[in-house]
């Protein structure tokens, strides 16, 4: 009998699923050997309120291990995440939308009301619907990520996660120790060559390709912030080198972000813009400054813009 483990999903892409699948072979002891998995809604449909929906009250069933995926976005998010935490004794949040909100919280830009009356009122969908308020579950004012509501003992980020940082989390806490993850920058892993301060002071934008032979390795690819593009290695947390460089740098395109900060209290804007400033780029020259917190909007970071009343004269 393995170690009973839940999952759940909140408001996510089901990417964080398929990358515990990519675990690969690995995975094969650890679901067959060491996991007991007592709740998977992506596996296996549960009944929250009983078989014959006779419950009122949403059960999950206790397990020592939880890992959960995705934002905090609606109540019925909220509810699920808090009977996670009830019962389950460790809780991993899982991926950049569960770590600091992810892609959900981009919707933290946005006016709510205005954005799900864009959503359910337009004119390509129909002017006159109305937005519904009965049999979906009611938003929350923002997307949370999953500490902002319970509290979290493991946090495993990344827009995909890595799947051997899974296996990682997974594996320590069976052995019963500190899972050894990645602390650093993408920076840090990323292997292209650094000059120090180019001549370049305005950011360009990513219209044409880096200059590099394809011939020669990355390491032979001056640095993409060095040359001009906005690439967020240095403001995000490494950990999806593969073969020898970060994986979009590898693609020799710049990072966008997607693991999260490199401190889990990061703010990758505040960051970014400190960092654009050490290369010597001006960084009024980024064009949508808001855009750096795509992968990163809860806790507070991304707000809706407040409009400015035009004076009429
Ligand atoms: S972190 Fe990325 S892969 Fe995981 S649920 Fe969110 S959007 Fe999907
Ligand atoms: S800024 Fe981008 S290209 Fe330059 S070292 Fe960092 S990750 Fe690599
Ligand atoms: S290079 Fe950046 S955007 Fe690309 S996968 Fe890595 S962390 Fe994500």
């Amino acid at each position: 009998m393995g170690v009973t483990t839940a999952l759940e999903w909140l408001s996510s892409c089901s990417g964080c699923e398929i990358s515990i699948l990519n675990i690969g072979e690995d995975l094969i002891p650890i679901i067959t050997e060491a996991l007991d998995i007592v709740h998977a809604p992506v596996l296996m449909d549960h009944k929250y309120f009983g078989q014959t929906g006779e419950g009122t009250v949403l059960t999950i069933p206790e397990a020592t291990v939880g890992i959960v995926t995705g934002g905090v976005s609606n109540h019925e998010h909220l509810e699920v995440l808090e009977e996670m935490r009830r019962k389950c004794t460790v809780l991993i949040a899982l991926g950049t939308c569960a770590t600091h909100g992810g892609i959900p919280a981009l919707m933290n830009g946005q006016n709510r009301k205005e954005s799900w009356e864009g959503i359910y009122k337009t004119r390509g969908t129909d002017p006159g619907a109305q937005v519904p308020t009965i049999e979906v579950p009611a938003p929350l004012d923002r997307v949370y990520a999953c500490d902002e509501k319970v509290k979290i003992d493991m946090h495993v980020p990344g827009c995909p996660p890595n799947p051997a940082h899974i296996a990682e989390a997974i594996i320590s806490l069976l052995e019963n120790r500190p899972a050894v993850l990645p602390t650093k920058s993408v920076c840090d892993t990323c292997p292209t060559r650094r000059e120090g301060k180019g001549e370049v002071h305005m950011l360009k934008r990513f219209l044409t390709n880096a200059e590099f032979n394809p011939t020669e390795p990355i390491s032979e690819m001056r640095c993409l912030l060095e040359q001009g593009y906005l690439c967020m290695g240095p403001v995000t947390a490494a950990g999806c080198a593969k073969r020898g460089a970060p994986s979009c740098i590898s693609a020799r395109v710049p990072c966008r972000g997607c693991f999260g900060p490199v401190r889990r209290e990061g703010n990758q804007l505040l960051d970014m813009m400190n960092a654009l400033a050490s290369n010597g780029i001006d960084y009024n020259s980024v064009i949508d400054r808001r855009s750096l917190l795509r992968f990163s909007g809860a806790h507070g970071l991304l707000k809706p813009l407040i409009k400015k009343e035009v004076e009429e004269e």
